[in-house]
């Protein structure tokens, strides 16, 4: 099963996406974590990319969709993948749909996670992550065991830079003005699926564990 998650900053789909990848065993794919990583080993990509995430542009799809293509092409040990914030706009996608065709694979579904602006920056600014393995928390909805302290492997815990007020501002705008067309895109081909991403993470997991139950009956 070949899926995307598809909503704003904060819609919540890294969170979805590790308890997803856990429970149906699809690969996560997730192009903000790859450059995050680039950027943390200062790759040539890496290198190229930082100056836009920290503004919260988007990174040239040139960088991103080579990024995506080769990590498919590859191929997985897993049934299938989940693809957590690629696409972001609409030639991302029709690059997308021609990468899958040339592999002779295609995407199932997209989960588009409806959610209101209040709640996006209200994840956001509390949203605190891992500086070694990337795991995330909140300050008041999702708070680690110990204040400041991943639970996970006991390193510090961080905000994002491009989780600054002015920064999640720019982004929230920038999924407006370029991703948010792919809904639109998606239903036209019939393969679009809405939750509401306002809900907290465990009523949110099991309306999409419906969706992903109903998807692998088919
Ligand atoms: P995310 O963790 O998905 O919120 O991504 C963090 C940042 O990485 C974004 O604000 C962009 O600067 C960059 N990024 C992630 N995915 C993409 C993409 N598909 N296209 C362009 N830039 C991306």
């Amino acid at each position: 099963m070949n899926v995307v998650l598809l909503g704003p900053p904060g819609a919540g789909k890294g969170t979805q996406a590790k308890v997803l990848c856990e429970e149906f065993k699809v690969a996560h794919i997730s192009t903000g974590d790859m450059l995050r990583e680039a950027v943390a080993r200062g790759t040539e990509m890496g290198k190229k990319a930082k100056a836009y995430m920290e503004r919260g542009d988007l990174v040239p799809d040139k960088i991103v969709v080579g990024m995506v293509t080769e990590r498919i092409s590859r191929g997985t040990d897993s049934p299938g993948f989940l693809l957590d914030g690629f696409p972001r706009n609409k030639k991302q996608a029709a690059e997308l749909d021609e990468a899958l065709g040339k592999e002779n694979k295609k995407l199932d579904m997209v989960l588009y996670l409806k959610t209101s602006p209040q709640v996006s920056i209200e994840r956001l600014s509390g949203r605190r992550v891992c500086v070694k393995c990337g795991a995330n928390f909140h300050a008041k909805n999702m708070p680690p065991r110990e204040a400041g302290i991943c639970d996970d492997c006991g390193e510090k815990l961080i905000s994002r830079v491009d989780d600054e007020p002015e920064t999640v501002k720019k982004r929230l705008l920038v999924y407006e003005d370029e991703t948010k067309t792919l809904i639109q895109y998606y239903k036209t081909m019939g393969i679009l699926k809405e939750v509401s991403g306002d809900l907290n993470v465990g009523e949110l997991f099991r309306d999409i564990k419906k969706f992903f139950q109903l998807e692998s009956l088919t």
